[in-house]
């Protein structure tokens, strides 16, 4: 007979299937919200119990880190901890992560599409599967029930055991390490749904997409996925040392925000002088792009995530019948728009957030497939999870995605050791 500890010391692999009472995980508190490097302490608690029949448990070898679990560690604007409180969770913390590699270690009653001992990568979106808007085939995406797996729920990748719906587990490609695998999943599938998912306004071959943030998370796989569908990408960032970055991953060049200071909300339109300076900004912008594309053409999606620093920019220099797609605010929430640009020139602003199972999967096939690169900017320990989170707070975080070891031993490994 297997004999099972109590709890495994990180980075010791407990024979396949067997489930220990206590697990070691990365814990953020009410009492400890604010700055992450505090937020996040390391626990012992127990294991996850009580798999429902759609539910799978994996045991997670990387975490990718995400700009959601910042939010989680501040508390703001949303506290995370009451979210699990109200869904009746009761432990009084919240474990988070939402982009992990690992093993299947056990599956509930129903599950069909893995068996314990998978090599899986896990996507994010979690949702009541009997819920009858589902159930009639409807995109998840819409229902009442969708939440963002270690972020709204509980259980994320931040800890050696992760509780998990068994639909969010797709595939781990071979050719990656653990760290490389747990990288891009959250943000890939987020920028597939963003430029495929939106008809008409999908990215085509022959599109310009500017892509904001082109060297962040979201970003690098943008350039990527346009590049992927015959796009020409174009990047903004804030330095030039960027650009190489950029470039490498397809974009055709690259714009330097900060030779721009037009950002933030717009100024009322009757502030003539005020509304005049900030027109002569957003057109400067414009001829940025014409430079880099060699020709006087405009977006036809524009990738933004930054928010309200940015949409007004976004908006005026999209083509007409153009997009707009954005998934975040990053730099705040008020986004003001002069209408003027966007019904006269029938352009499209359209919220987008994480993917459903047919896009995440579709991303993970680029990733299968070997086209798309993880871009893994640096590789951390679990203990160092808080501080990573620090970093990507303090827009210190380096070029891509960062993950972290959580049960493989050591970085480069791409199987069980
Ligand atoms: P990231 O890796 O930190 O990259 C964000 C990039 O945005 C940065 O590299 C920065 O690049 C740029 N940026 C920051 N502030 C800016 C500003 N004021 N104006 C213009 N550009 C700015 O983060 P990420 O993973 O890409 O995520 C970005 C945002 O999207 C976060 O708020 C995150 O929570 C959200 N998100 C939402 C979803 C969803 O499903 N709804 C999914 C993924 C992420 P430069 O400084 O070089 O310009």
């Amino acid at each position: 007979m297997v004999s099972v500890k109590d709890v495994y010391e990180l980075g010791e692999i407990p024979p396949l299937g067997t489930i220990p009472k206590q697990m070691y995980a990365q814990v953020i508190r009410r009492e400890r919200f604010g700055a992450p490097k505090q937020a996040f302490q390391v626990e012992k608690v127990d294991t996850p119990a009580g798999l429902k029949p759609n539910e799978a448990l994996v045991f997670v070898m990387a975490a990718g880190i995400n700009y959601n679990n910042v939010w989680a560690a501040l508390g703001s604007p949303v506290d995370v901890v009451k979210v699990h409180e109200r869904d009746g969770d009761e432990t009084g913390y919240h474990i988070g992560g939402s982009d992990a590699s690992g093993i299947v270690y056990a599956v509930g009653s129903g599950v069909t599409n893995v068996k314990v001992g998978d090599e899986v990568v896990v996507h994010c979106g979690m949702w009541d599967e009997d819920d009858p808007f589902v159930k009639a085939g409807n995109d998840p995406m819409f229902s009442n029930s969708f939440q963002i797996w270690g972020y709204e729920s509980n259980w994320g990748s931040f800890a050696q055991f992760t509780k998990v719906q068994a639909h969010q587990c797709l595939p781990k490609a071979p050719h990656l390490t653990w760290e490389e695998a747990a990288a891009p999943t959250l943000v890939g599938a987020t920028a597939y749904r963003m430029l495929h998912g939106w008809p008409p306004n999908t990215v085509k071959e022959g599109d310009v997409v500017l892509v904001w943030g082109g060297s962040g998370g979201l970003g690098s796989m943008a350039i990527q996925i346009a590049r992927e569908a015959g796009a020409t990408p174009v990047a903004v960032v804030s330095s030039e040392d960027k650009f190489a970055f950029c470039e490498k991953l397809g974009a055709k060049g690259c714009i330097n925000r900060k030779k721009f200071d037009h950002w933030g909300m717009l100024p009322h339109w009757t502030d003539e002088a005020a509304y005049g300076k900030w027109a002569e900004g957003a057109r400067a912008f414009g001829k940025a792009l014409w430079d880099v594309l060699g020709e006087r053409r405009n977006p036809n999606i524009v990738f933004d995530h930054p928010g309200e620093d940015t949409v007004p920019t976004s908006i005026f220099v999209c083509e007409t019948a153009g997009m707009v797609v954005i998934c975040a605010g990053t730099s705040g929430f008020n986004a003001v728009v002069d209408l003027r640009y966007l019904w006269m020139r029938q352009k499209r602003f359209q919220g987008s957030h994480f993917a459903n199972d047919e896009q995440a999967a579709a991303f993970n096939q680029l990733v299968l497939d070997g086209k798309i690169d993880p871009c893994l900017g640096a590789t951390y320990s679990f203990d160092e999870i808080g501080q990573c989170h620090q970093l990507m707070y303090e827009g210190r975080q380096p070029l891509g995605v960062m993950a972290a070891l959580v049960s493989a031993p050591r970085e480069g490994l791409k199987d069980v050791p």
